[in-house]
């Protein structure tokens, strides 16, 4: 894991991948999806086409539409068959080498790798590879894919593939490019969304299916958790390398990461995020005049607690949509400066009322502090707090940027000591039982959650072997942009 670098107080996704298999318009699709995907990575974005002879490669730091909105840069990605990947990179982690995808040629031809999630064990493996031979060009956990496969005495690239994946802890959603094959797969437990789209007769993948609909691509399906879909001039053919094992989805994805208009795993977010803030109304009720969402986050959620509870539901804070990397450093004065830039209160609605504010979760407490207190000096007689989650007491592991478990308010912190800190007349989470009641489902099936939900509850579903280690003792190249 690296250094927590979000401004606005926010777990925050790392990444979105794309891929279109034989498509005229293939890059410029994969443009227009990774720019739908762009909620999930706002620090570079990469494309890598193969038109039959050569693959093009074309990766940049900042937003998709930076560069790639530019009719000569996707006439350079040449070719019917293109990758693509939105990054959220940390610091640490940033550069150039380090944006997907990434590329490598080895004995059984080119092969790029775009990839959503987080390795638990890839300092172990690179070490192992480094022992072995391989000399690593980024920091990047993916590029740790890339030498097992080129290691793998395997037959074929799927089952190289399939040998790199039995060595693999943690979480991946994968699209890869290789001269004849679009290869998407997910982990085992399925924990990182990656769903299947048909446009014009051609496969495409996607984190998420708002990027279908940007394109006109139908939604076929999610990818099953463990199953590997290969793409080839045949037609599509899944394969199921890994022994079955129930799912552990993202819990996080339908709390925040995910994009309210998006189906993820059979639902559509939105949906879900008004029934946690009902499920909030009726675990947390708040005798207030207006529901006032924290936006744009906490939006849906205060919707489903307004409906629920009947109190009226008004916008008492606008946000200005037009920040950009300009302010987003991280450090202590301009990250606080950046809740005046993004948020500001509609006074004439707040004076003198009693209200709720809802926002989809708390992780160090910083922003909402800032935020009652804004709400306060506009004249709300009356500032309540209700959060669309549990408290998110431990860190995530699975390509998710948050902060170490020490500077988690909720980690050290009771329900009361948070309500005092951040300066509300009261607050309330949601509960893990309210959030599982929200999706549909019970917490936990013959004793396992039936989620990912770790922040929360500090059940991983998988090893972390790399967490004892320092995970910055091998990238010893800094890189000045
Ligand atoms: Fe999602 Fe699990 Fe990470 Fe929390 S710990 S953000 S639920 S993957």
């Amino acid at each position: 894991m690296v250094a927590y670098n979000s401004e606005d107080d926010h777990f925050r996704d790392e990444c979105g991948i794309f891929g279109v298999f034989e498509h005229a318009d293939a890059s410029a699709l994969t443009a227009l999806g990774l720019h739908a995907l762009q909620h999930r990575g706002q620090e570079a974005a990469g494309i890598v086409s193969f038109d039959g002879q050569q693959f093009f490669s074309e990766r940049h730091i900042g937003l998709v539409g930076d560069r790639f909105s530019k009719p000569e840069v996707i006439g350079r990605l040449k070719g019917n068959r293109t990758i693509g990947h939105v990054r959220y990179a940390t610091a640490g982690g940033a550069g150039i080498r380090n944006v997907q995808p990434l590329f490598a040629e080895f004995a059984g031809g080119g092969f790029a790798v775009a990839h959503n999630g987080n390795l638990t064990n890839a300092q172990k493996l690179q070490t192992q590879l480094r022992q072995q031979g391989s000399i690593f060009q980024s920091t990047s956990d993916t590029e740790t894919i890339i030498h097992l496969i080129a290691m793998s005495q395997a037959k074929g690239i799927v089952n190289r593939l399939t040998e790199a994946l039995h060595k693999l802890e943690g979480a991946y959603s994968i699209i890869a490019l290789t001269e004849k094959k679009l290869v998407g797969v997910r982990d085992p437990l399925g924990v990182r969304p990656l769903v299947l789209g048909m446009l014009d007769g051609s496969y495409v993948l996607a984190s998420e299916s708002c990027a279908l609909d940007i394109i006109g691509a139908d939604f076929v399906r999610d990818i099953e958790p463990g199953e590997m879909v290969v793409i080839t001039e045949r037609g599509i053919a899944s394969h199921a390398p890994f022994a079955p094992k129930p799912s552990r989805f993202c819990v996080f994805e339908y709390v925040y990461f995910a994009r309210p208009d998006s189906m993820v795993e059979g639902r559509n977010v939105y949906a879900v995020r008004k029934a946690i803030g009902a499920e909030l109304a009726n675990e947390s009720p708040a005798d207030v005049d207006l529901v006032i969402p924290v936006p744009d986050s906490g939006t849906p959620a205060a919707i489903g607690y307004a409906e629920s509870s009947g109190i009226p539901f008004d916008l008492g804070i606008v946000r200005n949509h037009y920040v950009g990397r300009t302010f987003i450093e991280p450090t202590d004065a301009i990250r606080h400066m950046g809740v005046k830039l993004k948020h500001n209160p509609n006074r004439l609605l707040l004076s003198g009322k009693r209200v709720v504010l809802v926002d989809d979760s708390i992780v160090r407490g910083t922003t909402s502090r800032m935020i009652v207190q804004m709400v306060r000096e506009a004249g709300a007689t009356e500032v309540h707090m209700r959060i669309a989650s549990p408290p998110t007491r431990d860190a995530c592991y699975y390509g998710v940027d948050t902060p170490q478990k020490e500077h988690l308010i909720a980690a050290k912190n009771s329900v009361g000591a948070i309500c005092e800190t951040i300066g509300a007349d009261s607050l309330g989470f949601l509960s893990i039982d309210g959030l599982y009641r929200a999706l549909g489902e019970a917490h936990r099936n013959n004793d396992i959650p039936q989620f990912c939900d770790a922040c929360f509850t500090s059940e991983y579903p998988t090893p972390l072997s790399d967490r004892a280690e320092n995970a910055a003792s091998h990238h010893r190249l800094v890189e000045v942009e």
